[in-house]
């Protein structure tokens, strides 16, 4: 597990006023205790679920089930008849069944202290902002917004209404994950200086993922961004510039208005540097990290089970987990004792930052200097 680690900017007010970076947040999963005592716990923190896509049946509601200190208390759906059915088989009343237009009504329901948003990516700022206002808490998922402007606006709406604004960053809680951050905080292999790896997959078939309207992007936007966000924990820094390359398309009629795939470079201040891909058309779910005295490899790196990794000493083998539970009892822990929250907003506006530079960087064919 993670050494304790403690960072003024990771109080919960303090990192809603701060626009820069909380590297120390990754550190932050597992110095939350996982329980409560009763007194402290008086109730499950009440969760919403905006969205009822793929993510949130297939992963988000079984996390919440299994979770201790959670509870479904409703949903945001653009269907009402699909809202009711939840309401009905998941034991929250039919009253709590927003849609989207709705989302203000929730300032009526003090059940439901969080809200997560699982909805296409270019509708994130307007439905956690609607959230916030609303006066709750709300986790995002990745990517947090489709520009850093939207980023400022979804922090500066969190800090208006005093709420936490975190990140669906489910890798802080997976132990292979928890092994590298451990390994590049003790050094145990020398400060990582070549970093490597990538995460794609072949789209079959055209999705909102492919049009810019509702994805902000293509692969990058999707999965090229578990990639960044991986070397940055091994660095234990941001990246300071980068170089981006476009790869000419091979389906130019399914990726019309976003990239394909895209290969990149990012160097930290150290000398470090992360080699990094991201696709459409390519399968590709690795990363490896390198120091002076040994290295680790996770492959696959990125998914919500069944990750392996391997160093130079030999594989790491760590139980079985449910990232998404981890990741949301420890967000309910800290939102009920106001300790620091895991996987805070500033990681997902950093990430948004490197994202912008990548695409222009692909656009210009310049190196781009990185300002946070
Ligand atoms: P999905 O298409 O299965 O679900 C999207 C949901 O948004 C649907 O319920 C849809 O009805 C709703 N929606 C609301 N307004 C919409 C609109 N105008 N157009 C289209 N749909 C609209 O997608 P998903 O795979 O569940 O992804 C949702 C979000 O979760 C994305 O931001 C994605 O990046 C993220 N995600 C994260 C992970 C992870 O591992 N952290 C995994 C999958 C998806």
């Amino acid at each position: 597990m993670l050494p304790l680690r403690t960072s003024p900017s990771l109080s919960r007010r303090g990192f809603l006023a701060r626009t820069s970076t909380g590297l120390a947040a990754a550190a932050a999963a597992s110095m939350l205790p996982r329980s409560l005592n009763a007194a402290a716990e008086p109730r499950r923190i009440g969760i919403v679920l905006a969205g009822l896509g793929n993510y949130s049946t297939r992963e988000l509601l079984p996390a919440i089930q299994e979770s201790q200190h959670l509870k479904l208390v409703g949903v945001v759906t653009g269907s009402a008849d699909k809202g009711v059915a939840w309401a009905r088989e998941h034991g929250f009343p039919e009253r709590n069944v927003w849609s989207y237009a709705d989302m203000a009504r929730m300032a009526d329901a003090p059940e439901a202290e969080l809200v997560y948003v699982v909805t296409p990516n270019s509708l994130h700022a307007e439905h956690s902002i609607a959230a916030l206002r609303a006066g709750k808490h709300v986790i995002c998922e990745k990517p947090m917004a489709i520009s850093v402007a939207e980023c400022d606006q979804m922090m500066a709406a969190a800090t208006a209404a005093n709420r936490s604004l975190t990140m669906g960053y489910r890798l802080h809680f997976d132990p292979y994950h928890q092994e590298l951050i451990r390994r590049a905080q003790a050094g145990t292999d020398g400060p990582y200086l070549a970093m490597s790896g990538g995460f794609g997959f072949t789209m079959g078939r055209k999705v909102w993922r492919a049009e810019r309207a509702l994805a902000g992007g293509g692969p990058l936007m999707d999965v090229g961004i578990y990639a960044l966000h991986e070397a940055c924990l091994a660095a234990q820094a941001d990246p300071v510039a980068l170089t981006a390359r476009e790869r000419p398309k091979k389906r130019p009629d399914l990726f019309v208005d976003v990239e394909e795939a895209l290969d990149w470079t990012m160097e930290f201040a150290n000398g470090a540097r992360a080699d990094l891909f991201t696709s459409y058309a390519d399968n590709m779910n690795r990363f490896r990290a390198e120091g002076a005295r040994g290295w680790i490899e996770l492959e696959p790196a990125y998914s919500y089970r069944g990750l392996k990794a391997r160093t130079h000493e030999g594989p790491l083998t760590y139980p079985v987990v449910r990232q998404q539970t981890l990741h949301l009892d420890a967000l309910a822990v800290a939102l009920r004792q106001g300790t620091p929250v895991p996987t805070p907003a500033t990681l997902g506006r950093r990430d948004m930052v490197i994202i912008e530079g990548i695409y222009e960087s692909a656009r210009t064919g310049r190196r781009v200097t990185l300002r946070y």
